[in-house]
């Protein structure tokens, strides 16, 4: 690595807190990763303990940073889970009460009143968001009316919000930095996308006092610098994303068309919309993909609840295999599913159809139906799915050209295959499918002058394998007709 060159990316995770040291050319250098607890204190609660990721940050950055020598990292980068949301005191730099997490739903009668004063279709003009306990606003308002004293101290201008990005950024510059990015603060709901501000009549909706907001910044700037006592030297933290958004930077998806697809437990799609903020017509969300140097790209972003999920299914649930990668055999045992479909509606239905009392199903079997003919039938399901996803896109007026794929699944050759297939679009899988942290480490790349123009990330993104569609039309609309057939025959 060329001297003072290298970048120290922080993945802020929901389950882990991860760092990994990158250099010029993206390649990794070190890394370390301590896993985070999960407080569950009611049905529906999930929390997590603030001091403990700050204490694990400051661990896995010093155990990466030793493995390669603190002098040579040039720059700092944060990435993180997006929305979890924690408030502290600006004297003490304590937290006031553990981080809620995005997947906390203590919210969700608040957010259903707001929804019936009819205020959902504003804040959506606004945010780009619906009205869910998923993102930051609800719950800081739950802080503040909670915690004993916590609304006075936030109206005194006591008190500071911040999602993780912005607290680390708090405790790494030792507390004189109170500041996130626009990608994170799109995630709030309490940010007006278009305006790039915090919104007057989004705060008053949501009852959040505006002295408690950090300031928002380009995604690729001089946020602040790290306090040498904590890791040693007086490093830059010069990019911040939230995690979906630097997996797209990661993926060099940085035209318009341009999608990255992350297949784990879930799907995450990311579509790049250029400097146009599509409003979606099907739900989905409109965000902002990055900001650098002033100007917005925004994104469309859609998910599926099922994906790798329906695997573990067969795995723990089922016990048709012993291990994941095993469906990739017993998909290409068979030459086709004969009509069976599998509809992983365990959870409802999401994009497009959002049907949440629906319920999973497998349909067409027949005698010959066999254990392989329902294991494919759930990996071709995640594929049908990408497409119900990509055609809402579409029908929001964006036309999709390129498909990056990432996530655990995205090593399965044969599903690879039928995604292409069935999207009919190119498919194309990454050397480097970390690509939430190199997001983070690209970002501060350019911030710290490392790359001059994304340009250079663009060329360093390396791809493993290019999967191209070879299915007949007539082939492709016969499967897809089945599916949505099969769609019909489980929604409420
Ligand atoms: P997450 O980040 O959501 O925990 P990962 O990106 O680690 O998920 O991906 C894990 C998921 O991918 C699991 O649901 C697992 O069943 C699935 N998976 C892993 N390998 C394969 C494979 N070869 N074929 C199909 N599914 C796989």
């Amino acid at each position: 690595m060329s001297a003072g060159a290298g970048i120290l990316a922080i993945d802020q995770g929901t389950t882990s807190t991860r760092a990994m040291v990158f250099d010029d050319m993206g390649r990794v250098q070190a890394q370390a990763q301590r896993e985070l607890p999960q407080i569950y204190p009611k049905d529906g609660w999930v929390e997590h303990d603030p001091e403990e990721i700050w204490r694990a940050t400051l661990a896995v950055c010093s155990t990466a940073m030793e493995q390669v020598g603190a002098k040579s990292i040039a720059a700092i980068g944060i990435t993180n889970q997006r929305e979890t949301t924690v408030i502290w005191d600006r004297e003490t730099g304590a937290p006031i009460y553990n981080a809620i997490v995005w997947q906390d739903r203590r919210t969700a009668d608040f957010c259903r009143a707001i929804r019936e004063r009819d205020l959902e279709p504003e804040i959506m003009a606004r945010t780009g968001l619906v009205v869910d306990p998923y993102f930051s606003a609800s719950k800081i308002s739950w802080v503040l009316d909670n915690v004993p004293g916590a609304r006075a101290g936030a109206n005194a201008g006591r008190l500071a919000f911040g999602t993780i990005d912005s607290y680390l950024l708090w405790r790494l510059s030792g507390g004189t930095v109170h500041a996130t990015d626009a990608t994170n603060a799109a995630r709030t709901q309490l940010f007006d996308i278009h305006a790039q501000d915090w919104d007057d009549t989004l705060l008053d909706i949501f009852q959040v006092p505006r002295a408690i907001l950090p300031q928002v910044r380009d995604c690729a700037s001089e946020f602040a610098t790290c306090d040498p006592a904590l890791l040693g030297r007086a490093i830059p933290i010069t990019g911040v994303a939230g995690d979906q958004h630097a997996a797209l930077i990661g993926q060099a998806c940085l035209r318009p068309g341009m999608v990255k697809s992350t297949y784990g437990t879930g799907c995450f799609t990311m579509l790049n919309t250029g400097v146009k903020a599509v409003p979606s017509d099907n739900r989905l969300l409109t965000t902002v993909a990055y900001r650098l140097n002033g100007e917005v790209t925004y994104a469309l972003e859609g998910s599926i609840f099922i994906a790798g999920a329906a695997i573990q299914w067969l795995r723990d649930g089922l016990g048709l295999i012993d291990q994941s990668p095993q469906s990739e055999d017993h998909a290409r045992a068979i030459a086709d599913t004969d009509g069976v479909y599998l509809v992983p509606a365990f959870t409802g239905l999401g994009a497009p159809y959002w049907d949440a009392d629906a319920r999973g199903a497998i349909v067409g079997l027949s005698r010959d139906s066999g254990v392989s003919h329902i294991i494919r039938a759930a990996l071709e399901a995640v594929c049908f799915q990408t497409r119900d996803l990509f055609q809402a896109k579409a029908a929001d007026g964006v036309a999709l050209n390129t498909v990056r794929v990432d996530g655990g699944m995205a090593v399965n050759d044969w599903l690879m295959q039928f995604l292409a297939d069935v999207l009919d679009l190119q498919v194309e899988r990454p050397a480097m499918t970390e690509t939430t942290v190199l997001g983070a480490a690209n970002l501060a790349a350019l911030g710290a002058g490392v790359y001059s123009s994304l340009d250079e990330i663009a060329a360093h993104w390396q791809s493993d394998r290019v999967f191209k569609p070879a299915m007949e039309t007539d082939e492709r609309d016969r499967l897809y007709a089945g599916w949505q057939k099969a769609v019909e025959r489980v929604r409420v």
